[in-house]
């Protein structure tokens, strides 16, 4: 199904033959008429289907044929999605399908300065990306009103909801005086997402491109189980020896990633990092030299990495595994993007095997163990030797080396003595 078969204007079909975009995905197949037409959508769409261009090509067709002059502060259309760097893609994104026509976006979220983004919301906006923090700080400053907004999207807004966004989203909809257009685009689904689905939408169609919180059929994905303190010299032996040119590590910490960027370059590995605590900019220019192949490795922590569009990466590593199985469908999503094929990774120490159930019980497949030699795990009992040794080297540290264990060390035994005491004097007494 091609784009120009749409009713797309000539505009919008020339720049997306210049995106490269020749037919519509299947999600654009299910929801871009539902959505030209005004309907509210609810989307089970996994990341790297091509749901910016599902929910963003209807709202700009749909701006094309109703022209409005700009009111100064107003947004007619409002894209909520929950990190810096989805916000920044999908304006993008916008901005490229948009570039012959005289639409305008606006991109608003955190790290960066509020004045030029003041500058940006004062003349009146067609389409406005934003995180929901950052809105709200605009909002209450009066640098724009969503009153008279025509349409909302709620894009990832399973992880706006595990990131606590939910207040500042009832906050942001009370803003709203009319109704606009919703789409709600998630790659889960959980009772708390439903309530809020039935909350903002009007008789939603419901779409959906793969079973609930799976993964694209072009991802293989591999195990491997190893000991967590093995785990950075087998990341180095898989990128030298099959030959890994662009990967994508995920960490679950930043002290993790800044640590494992500095052992992969004294193996030799270029590699960048992107966490939280990096600057936007930081993070811009690791990203640009990971797209540009200058690094070959990026170390990213799950928020940090969210919604990053890398054309064509190869392989995403699970250094560790995630906290919730749900972000495995997500940070696998990096790759196998528009029907491209992927290669998910996962290093799996014994205290994440519980994890990794949780994982094929969500995605509905058992994933494919590799023991590469050298790196076996050690057994449990070896595990629960060396956690009883540590114990006990601590305990023994603790004692000599810290005077406060020692003095409630001996404050514990003087308790004790005390109550011994006591208790033989009642028993006295009773006598
Ligand atoms: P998204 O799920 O919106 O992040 O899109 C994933 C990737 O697919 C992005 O690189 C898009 O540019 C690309 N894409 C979206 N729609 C199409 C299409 N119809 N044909 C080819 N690529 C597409």
């Amino acid at each position: 199904m091609s784009f120009a078969s749409q009713n797309f204007s000539q505009d919008i079909v020339r720049a997306l033959t210049e995106c490269g975009y020749e037919k519509l995905t299947p999600i654009q197949q299910q929801a871009i008429p539902h959505a030209r037409r005004g309907s509210d959508i609810l989307a089970n769409a996994q990341t790297g289907t091509g749901k910016t261009a599902a929910f963003s090509l209807p709202i700009i067709q749909q701006i094309l044929d109703k022209p409005k002059s700009r009111s100064r502060f107003n947004a007619r259309a409002l894209i909520l999605a929950p990190t810096r760097e989805l916000v920044a893609q999908i304006a993008k994104n916008i901005e490229d399908y948009t570039k012959y026509t005289d639409i305008s976006v606006a991109a608003v979220y955190g790290g960066t300065k509020m004045s030029s983004q003041e500058k940006k919301l004062e003349p009146g906006v067609d389409i406005l990306v934003a995180t929901p923090g950052r809105l709200l700080e605009h909002m209450e400053l009066n640098n724009v009103t969503l009153a008279n907004l025509e349409f909302l999207v709620f894009d990832e807004a399973d992880r706006m909801l595990d990131m606590g966004f939910i207040t500042d989203i009832r906050r942001i909809m009370g803003d709203i005086r009319n109704q606009p257009q919703t789409m709600l685009f998630s790659a889960t689904f959980s009772a708390q997402m439903n309530k809020l689905a039935g909350e903002i939408t009007r008789k939603p169609k419901r779409i959906s491109v793969s079973p609930e919180n799976a993964t694209a059929d072009t991802v293989a994905h591999v195990v491997y189980p190893v000991d967590q303190e093995r785990k950075r010299e087998l990341l180095s032996e898989l990128i030298g020896k099959k030959n890994w040119k662009q990967v994508l590590v995920f960490v679950n910490y930043k002290e993790t990633a800044n640590e494992l960027v500095k052992e992969l370059k004294l193996d030799g590995i270029k590699a960048v990092l992107c966490h939280g605590d990096k600057a936007q900019s930081a993070r811009r220019r690791a990203l640009d030299e990971f797209k540009e192949g200058k690094a070959r490795v990026m170390v990213a922590t799950e928020v940090a990495a969210r919604g990053l569009d890398i054309q064509g990466l190869p392989h995403v590593v699970n250094f560790d595994m995630p906290f919730l199985a749900e972000d495995y469908v997500h940070r696998i999503g990096r790759t196998g993007r528009a029907g491209l094929q992927g290669h998910a990774v996962s290093f799996v120490s014994r205290d994440e095997e519980l994890t990794l159930q949780q994982v094929e019980n969500l995605i509905k497949q058992r994933i494919h163990r590799v023991q590469l030699t050298g790196y076996e795990p050690k057994s449990r009992d070896a595990l629960l030797n060396k956690i009883h040794n540590k114990a006990a080297y601590r305990d023994r540290q603790g004692r000599t080396n810290n005077p406060a264990a020692d003095q409630s060390d001996a404050e514990r035994r003087a308790r004790l003595r005390r109550a011994v005491l006591n208790k033989s004097k009642v028993t006295k007494l009773k006598k």
